[in-house]
């Protein structure tokens, strides 16, 4: 974005306005060139907000000298080069905005005054979540998906058939009692857990950012090159028909439930109501519900529930008049940005985290948020001292996204990221294939040897109970831990634990205990607390069912130093193992420094020897199943490995494909979404009779 301070509207002059409308133009279509076809935001949504409030502002004061390409009068470019054109044979609307209860209030009293029903009619209407994502229209003939378009303008979108042919939950073949022809209308999007560990991939490969789940799911869809579409986690919901050729239902009701027989899955939220008083309820209930889902909404649709009513209702200026979409109140507000605070993260990136003048955002007050990394501030020139705009988007960190330049103060000075390790003073390096800047000292960098005993306690990895992060610090500061190894010595230091405070010998001999309990630990932890780049908890299984003891990945590891070797092959072979991977786990074994830090573990600790999985004949072996809630007499991860010796494979996400889900309390919205899939829900004691029907 342009950092040039602007002129208040008030001050323009007439020539001073047409200069820069048509600056803003220029601007603003590269903008959407970028974000449409290029899938490559240059500013974020709120930045593209504040240009075109800023062109209409003006073209309001200087009307005269408004331009005949003003940004005010074009929606969105069309198709990207590169994709052919699609004609959709019914155009695909865009719905228009209700932004409170009044305006939704206003719409049933305008569709009841057009269709002209009495008051004591009911008007029934289905509420459904409104998906953050990019809407698609799939055309079926003779039960085959034949074309997949993207919406384009409404009238004309890009043809990305082949780009839908990885996503599971787009039907190929539909039963063959559907209609000849069949458009069916949704959204694909990407999963938050999805999103954020895309862009973990991204990083590391040196790709930009995605902005947000949409940003990323457009991004991943509208590839020339259908390959990378098949490695982006994208999802689909149907929700409505676009052309069909003989028609099959009486209300929006009944579409649904005939989407759902014909396999494509939707969204089990939906509700439908027969007053506005119980539809502003569901509003209320899904907005409650909005942080919790795995998937971005941003507000819920309203429509009215019969067809024959929305035909008679129609469209103007191509918005349907039977629908409304009651958008959720963006979580936004503007603070002082008093620090930027570095971070030296176990690996040693340095991470930017902003300390802010606290502020509510949507009920929730923010005091740190996130910069992402150096090329973002420089991108944004975020300075010390500047009013930043906040997003927080449901339990996702809260990120910066924009410099409100009017506020900046006057002696404000760029800023600079640092060359030298905040916490060791080494210098700072950064490959160019990468936008992460790293501490170049990782063995003397106090900062990394803390952010690696903390991953090493961590739930995950030896699941240390009472061991927080004020400890570590301080332990580690008093010169008493320094290494994992040196964790399991802490005993030793119970006196000086202690102290002279009566009070701590409790907690300190809890501690203590909590330690003794993980001197056995199975193979999978012990490699994911090593920390290696890269590896989090599903590689780290992979890994350790694949060598089966820590001596032999050791081994194997160092051999495949040379790229001739049996280990290399064998290493660049194992399921899930990219190029990325190989070279981190190659160098984390070349280290002596790394070597040592396992052979003074070892000597701690015994590791579980890996038992291959059964696979038998019984209820369990080679069933798929989701774990939701909280289980009551086993944590979640011990149950998982028990059905997995058992040779049941355990998923986290909904699908048809799965055969059982196990709810503890709590369940929430996994269950509802199964139970709506007809799959067998089985409750914590039934899994457990299941099991000992085996042994
Ligand atoms: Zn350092």
């Amino acid at each position: 974005m342009d950092y040039i301070k602007y002129k208040a509207i008030e001050e323009l002059s007439e020539s001073e306005a047409k200069e820069e409308l048509a600056r803003l133009a220029k601007l603003i279509a590269k903008a959407d060139v970028l974000y449409y076809q290029k899938n490559t935001p240059s500013m974020n949504d709120w930045e593209y907000d504040q240009l075109r409030l800023r062109n209409k502002a003006i073209e309001q004061r200087f009307p005269e000298s408004k331009r005949y390409d003003s940004p005010s009068e074009i929606v969105a470019p069309g198709p990207a080069k590169g994709f052919t054109k699609v004609r959709h044979a019914h155009p695909m609307l865009s719905l228009t905005n209700a932004f409170d209860d009044e305006d939704v209030k206003e719409f049933t009293c305008r569709v009841r005054r057009l269709l002209k029903v009495p008051n004591d009619t009911p008007i029934a209407m289905m509420v459904e979540p409104k998906i953050d994502g990019l809407s698609i229209s799939l055309r079926y003939e003779n039960s085959k998906l034949v074309q997949g378009a993207t919406r384009g303008d409404g009238m004309e979108g890009e043809n990305v058939t082949r780009n839908l042919e990885s996503i599971k939950e787009i039907p190929k073949i539909l039963p063959k009692n559907v209609p000849k022809v069949l458009e069916v209308r949704g959204e694909i999007y990407i999963n938050k857990d999805d999103f954020l560990a895309l862009n973990k991939r991204q990083a590391n490969a040196g790709a930009k950012l995605f902005a947000n789940p949409r940003n990323a799911a457009a991004g991943s869809l509208r590839q020339l090159d259908p390959q990378i579409t098949r490695t982006r986690p994208l999802r689909f919901f149907a929700y409505s028909w676009g052309g069909v050729s003989n028609f099959y239902a009486d209300t929006q009701e009944e579409c649904l439930k005939d989407l759902r027989q014909w396999n494509f899955t939707i969204n089990p939220l939906s509700e439908l109501h027969d007053n506005v008083e119980d539809v502003l309820k569901v509003y209320s209930k899904i907005a409650a519900k909005r942080c919790n889902l795995p998937y971005e909404i941003d507000g819920v649709v309203y429509k009215i529930n019969r067809i024959d009513w929305q035909n008679r209702l129609g469209v103007i200026s191509r918005s349907p008049r039977w629908a409304i979409a009651h958008k959720f109140k963006t979580e936004q507000a503007s603070t002082v940005l008093r620090e930027i605070v570095i971070q030296v993260g176990r690996t040693g990136s340095l991470t930017p985290v902003a300390r802010l003048k606290p502020i509510k955002v949507g009920g929730v007050t923010v005091t740190n948020a996130s910069l992402h990394n150096e090329d973002e501030i420089y991108r944004n020139d975020i300075r010390v001292g500047d009013t930043v705009m906040i997003h927080r988007a449901g339990d996702v960190i809260p990120q910066v996204i924009g410099v409100i330049n009017d506020k900046r103060p006057n002696n404000s000075q760029q800023y600079i990221f640092p060359n030298y390790c905040p916490s060791c003073g080494s210098k700072t390096v950064r490959l160019d294939d990468q936008s992460t800047r790293r501490c170049s000292n990782s063995i003397n960098c106090s900062a990394q040897a803390i952010a690696r005993l903390k991953h090493f306690v961590s739930r995950e990895a030896f699941d240390i109970n009472g061991f927080g992060a004020k400890q570590i610090s301080q332990y580690y500061d008093w010169g008493i831990i320094d290494t994992p190894a040196s964790i399991f010595r802490l005993r030793e230091h119970r006196n000086k634990l202690i102290g002279d405070k009566e009070s701590k010998i409790l907690s300190t001999d809890k501690l203590l205990t909590a330690i003794e309990r993980r001197r056995v630990i199975s193979l999978e932890r012990f490699i994911y607390s090593l920390g290696i780049r890269q590896v989090g908890k599903s590689m780290a299984g992979v890994l350790a069912n694949h060598y089966g003891a820590i001596d032999t990945m050791r081994c194997a590891l160092m051999q495949a130093v040379k790229m001739t070797s049996n280990a290399y092959l064998e290493l660049i072979n194992i399921n899930h193992v990219g190029d990325a991977l190989v070279n981190e786990l190659i160098d984390f074994f070349a280290n002596f420094y790394n070597r040592k830090l396992i052979d003074e573990l070892i000597k701690e600790i015994t590791i579980k020897e890996l038992k291959a999985p059964q696979v038998s004949d019984n209820y369990i072996a080679g069933k798929t199943m989701v774990f939701t809630g909280t289980l009551q007499s086993f944590r979640r991860d011990e149950a998982k490995s028990l059905v997995e010796s058992l040779g049941a494979k355990v998923v986290t996400s909904v699908s048809k494909k799965i055969d059982y889900i196990v709810v503890g309390v709590d369940p929430g919205y996994k269950a509802m979404q199964a139970r709506g899939m007809g799959i067998t829900v089985l409750t914590e004691e039934e899994l457990f009779g299941l099991i000992k029907l085996i042994s």
